[in-house]
């Protein structure tokens, strides 16, 4: 039988060390083991690859550790504004929503968009239409309040800086979340979802639902979900950058997620991470912050759940 694969992340970034107890690391990990167990288990019971991607992703939306789903920041209105994305590398098709609100699981919807509707990208009231016409459940801002998270916002409150949840050195919690699978059946998927930046504004929209630039898959190349300060994903079109070295450079999974990462990314200043597979089932998790929460688990019999390099 084929290698089977799947990777997730919980967001990249500078990640104080200090600042993480034993206690809070245990709880990422076994946040991590849950989403990919989870995820594993769909392609383990002949599941396609899209599918386990969307489990895996639900679990982390539902965790409030990451920011995305429960866990999602604050925008400068008080509120929360999801973005989320995924594609499925044997169709190319994909589904993608942004500026979403009171939906438990944005990965679920955008999987909606993919499969439900002639669109690729709904975004705002539109998006919120959509969902209500298929009869989803608007959530009461409650379910996404979290002290944390409020906190980080109230720092910043009624100042023109906004916060990338990586980039605070007081900030230990973070995390757009993602997950990219290969199936039995040599098929790949992508998909990614965060609360994006805390304060945001202007309806500012990051890398994590376009399309090529935060979640790609194709089965010809690779499947990649990023994280990371979006402005610089979107241009360097960092997920798509993956794909196309491989597939007109003939690099391996692992040499083009590490030039973009590490070098193309990196001359613009853009930090961050990603993870990706390709058909065979090969996993590639490089970073250029100090940590990246993560884990992958293999049909070979590797796992590995990590945070710091
Ligand atoms: N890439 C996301 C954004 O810019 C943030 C993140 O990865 O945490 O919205």
């Amino acid at each position: 039988m084929k290698t089977f694969s799947i990777a997730i992340h919980g967001g990249a970034g500078t990640l104080v060390k200090g600042m993480m107890t034993p206690d809070l690391e245990a709880a990422y990990k076994s946040a991590l083991k849950l989403a990919l167990t989870e995820g594993y288990k769909v392609i383990e019971n002949d599941g396609n690859a899209v599918k386990a991607v969307e489990v895996a992703v639900k679990y982390l939306e539902d965790s409030h550790l990451f920011n995305a789903g429960k866990g999602s920041v604050f925008t400068a209105a008080g509120t929360h504004e999801m973005d989320a994305s995924i594609m499925d590398g044997k169709t190319l098709e994909a589904g993608a929503v942004s500026l979403i609100t009171g939906i438990k699981n944005p990965v679920t919807l955008a999987k909606d968009v993919m499969e439900k509707s002639e669109h690729v990208f709904l975004a705002g009231e539109g998006a919120m239409e959509f969902a209500k016409q298929l009869d989803y459940k608007i959530e009461d801002d409650s379910y996404f309040y979290d002290e944390f998270r409020h906190n980080q916002w109230l720092e910043i409150k009624d100042t023109d800086s906004f916060q990338l949840d990586h980039s605070t050195k007081k900030d230990s919690k973070f995390g757009t979340v993602g997950a990219v699978a290969c199936d039995k059946d040599g098929n790949i998927a992508a998909a990614t979802s965060t609360g994006g930046m805390t304060n945001k504004k202007w309806g500012r929209v990051g890398d994590s639902p376009m399309i090529g630039s935060g979640n790609y898959a194709n089965n010809k190349t690779c499947a990649v979900s990023c994280t990371g300060s979006g402005e610089f994903f979107i241009r360097a079109v960092v997920a798509y950058d993956v794909s196309c070295l491989m597939e007109h450079k003939g690099l391996s999974l692992k040499e083009a997620s590490q030039e973009v990462v590490n070098k193309r990314l990196l001359e613009i200043k853009g930090d961050g991470g990603l993870i990706a597979v390709d058909a065979n089932g090969n996993i590639a998790m490089p970073f250029n912050t100090e940590g990246m929460y993560r884990a992958s688990k293999s049909s070979s019999g590797k796992e590995e759940i990590s945070i710091y390099k």
